[in-house]
């Protein structure tokens, strides 16, 4: 029986994969400590960067099949995969992923929100829209609305695993990781108000991670950076507690 038996964390992301990225060690923890994680996740990420030879009609149920692999890894019990248009989270149906949030947040009745800060992690439109649509959810609910906390990457952390995983000689591709410079992850972070250690998560947070075939590939930075390494990098976890959400209940503050 942990300390958290009986409460739920509500994670809110937009693609397979976000949730491990950005705070599965944090998930792990709170797992660990008795607590059941819901993770509702936007879209099925069909517009993703595949690592290899998908059809493009195939992704979407590619990275439907590898979120339950990475929540299993991470001990999130329920998962809630939408179907919302990978791409165009922030334009198309906000009506109906408001109303899909403020069900979901009365249905499992958390004691806390996890979801992205308004800097969407690198400034990711979809991202953006989910920390918006989160964010006016839990505001519409007033005195009912759970604490809300934006997760946030350190900045200069995807710059190091980067600079790292090629010292150990993986190539990044031409175009960046995911098309992406890897200073732009942490870019726009707020200061944290909370920092949470999950070094003792790492692997599984790595194995999450990795469940992500189609974004991963066999080579990616993740698995080119030894252990030492994934600690240091990736053993922390930023977030900020979010004025909305008036509840008193404090569930991520009792980690660090
Ligand atoms: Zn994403």
């Amino acid at each position: 029986m942990g300390r958290l038996n009986g409460r739920t964390i509500l994670a809110i992301f937009a693609h397979p994969d976000d949730e491990s990225l950005a705070c599965g060690g944090t998930l792990a923890r709170l797992a660990d400590e008795g607590a059941r994680i819901v993770l509702l996740c936007a879209s099925r990420g069909e517009r993703g960067s595949p690592s290899g030879p998908v059809p493009d009609h195939e992704l979407g149920n590619d990275r439907a099949r590898e979120l339950p692999d990475a929540a299993a890894v991470l001990g999130i019990r329920d998962v809630l995969l939408l179907d919302h248009p990978d791409g165009n989270l922030r334009w198309a149906g906000v009506a109906e992923l408001h109303a899909q949030i403020v069900l979901a947040i009365r249905h499992y009745a958390p004691s806390a929100l996890i979801t992205f800060d308004e800097d969407g992690l690198y400034w990711h439109p979809d991202h953006i829209g989910v920390h918006e649509r989160a964010t006016t959810a839990v505001r519409s609910l007033g005195a009912d609305a759970p604490p809300l906390y934006y997760v946030t990457m350190p900045s200069g952390v995807m710059r190091a695993i980067v600079d790292a995983a090629t010292a150990r000689g993986w190539t990044p591709p031409a175009a960046g990781f995911w098309s992406l410079p890897p200073n732009a992850f942490g870019d726009g972070q707020r200061l944290p108000t909370l920092v949470v250690h999950v070094e003792d998560c790492v692997p599984r947070k790595l194995e999450a991670i990795s469940c992500h075939r189609s974004q991963m590939g066999a080579a990616n930075p993740f698995t080119s950076i030894d252990h030492q390494e994934a600690r240091r990098w990736l053993g922390v976890e930023h977030f900020r507690r979010a004025p909305e959400g008036v509840s008193n209940e404090r569930v991520l503050e009792e980690l660090t």
